[in-house]
This record gives C-alpha cells, structure tokens and sequence, in this order.
C-alpha cells in the first residue's frame, strides 16, 4: 500500500525534512581531519535533541542486521557505499565520506545523504560524487505525476551507467512517511514506462548509489551492517526525500 500524503502532511514532513537538512549540514562542517566519526555522531544526535526530534535509525532492526543501529548517523568511509556505523576511526585527508541521516518530528520521518571529500580531494573523487548528484537530479525531475517508478529508477541508473560506474544491486531508494520504509521501492535501475504511476501525494527516498570501479559486486563486512566494494574502490551514496505533486517535485529535505 502506498499512502498519498495531503497537502497538510507535506508540510509537517517538510519540517522533519528541515531537521535532517540542519543535521547533514552540522556535520559535513565538522567533517575535518582527525574528526572521529563517533564525534561526528555528536553533533547530529544534538540537532535532533534542539529540534525536539526523534531518530528513526537508532535501534532500527532489519532483517539483514545482526544487530540494532547503534547511532542516529550513517558514517560510510571510502569503500563503505551504505550502512557504516560510526565508530572511533578519525577522519584522513582526502577520505570520501557518505553520511545518511534520519529525522522523525511530528510523527513523520525525513531521509538524506550526502558525499563529500575530507580534506584535499582527489579529482577522481569529485567526479564519483558529482555523478551521483546528478543522477539524483535526474530522478528527482523523473518524479512527476504521470510517470512510473521505472521512469525515476531508468533516470538514475542511467546517469551512472554513462559515466562508467558500477551500481550496487539490491540497495536502493524507498517510499517514506510514518515510518522510515514504505512501499514503494524506488531501485536504481530499471525500465521506463513500468511499475507504478506516480501519484500526488506520494512521497519518495531517492537514493543513487555509485561504485568508483564500474563494478557491482558489494558484501557486509564483518560488523554486519556496512557495505563495502568487493574491489576496494570508493562509493558515493547521496539522497532526498521528494514529494510529487501537482506542481512537480518537492524537496522536502532540501538543504
Ligand atoms: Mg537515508
Ligand atoms: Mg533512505
């Protein structure tokens, strides 16, 4: 089932949306050299206390996981592509970092992501992160009334595909509301024209992910949540929770 949100629900999930923008901004400014990502998780844990919000990763149990999330953010670090967890690793020069935060206010939840270098990037960094911004672009512009999932999934993994890049197959974006998952799942590839139409109302975690080498092969490491590169190479995650609406898409965690 997937619920249409009303014209009163966008708005109360734009604000949850809003306290994930301050978060992923909080803590990319404290994202320095010799950082720890445990600190990191700091800052985001006091943005949520400010905002009165509640975190949706905290204890957050899934199938796969071995374990609750212990944190209220995502620390993925080079060949991490989703999922790490933070922990007592301090940030080098030139790491590419992956932060995905949660925000539940009001009752509704926001999702988001972002990649940036530490430091001095490496040129090759930039372009695996400008990739993946722009294929979010293109799914967020696919996300009209009128077109299907496939449409948004066909606009992201192509994005990635052209530029040689490989796509994590398993992972990818979701509907988002009450609760952090809903139906429906957004992959990040896929056919245009298929699967279902896009309604106003509905509301979307879009979330390309793009591995460095132009292979797709990932596995959880040992702690069994994070997911690492099979080859090593570096991964950029990036995401935003849109509505389709009358008048097109809406960012509700634009930052
Ligand atoms: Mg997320
Ligand atoms: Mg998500």
């Amino acid at each position: 089932m997937v619920e249409l949100k009303t014209k009163a629900s966008l708005d109360a999930m734009h604000e949850a949306g809003q306290v994930v923008a301050r978060a992923l901004t909080a803590v990319q400014k404290a994202a320095g050299v010799g950082v720890s990502l445990l600190e990191l998780d700091e800052v985001a844990r006091d943005v949520l206390r400010e905002a009165g919000a509640s975190s949706p990763f905290l204890g957050y149990l899934p199938s796969f996981a071995p374990t609750p999330f212990p944190a209220v953010l995502i620390t993925s670090v080079n060949d991490a592509i989703v999922h790490g967890i933070p922990t007592a690793y301090r940030l080098r020069d030139g790491d590419l970092l992956s932060i995905d935060f949660g925000a539940e206010l009001g009752g509704w939840v926001g999702d988001s992501a972002l990649s940036f270098v530490v430091g001095r990037p490496r040129a090759e960094d930039l372009r695996l992160i400008e990739t993946a911004e722009r294929a979010l672009a293109a799914g967020i512009e696919a996300a009209v009334v009128g077109n299907r999932i496939g449409d948004i999934a066909h606009a992201v993994g192509s994005v990635c595909r052209a530029a040689g890049y490989g796509i994590p197959q398993g992972f990818g974006g979701h509907g988002v509301g009450r609760r952090m998952h809903e139906d429906p799942e957004v992959p990040n590839e896929g056919r245009p024209g298929r699967g279902l139409p896009l309604r106003p109302g509905t509301v979307l975690a879009i979330e390309p992910m793009v591995i460095a080498s132009g292979r797709d092969g990932h596995h959880a490491a040992p702690d069994g949540w994070t997911l690492r590169t099979d080859d090593g190479s570096r991964a950029a995650h990036v995401e935003h929770t849109v509505a389709i609406t009358d008048a097109g898409p809406r960012i509700l965690t634009a930052r």
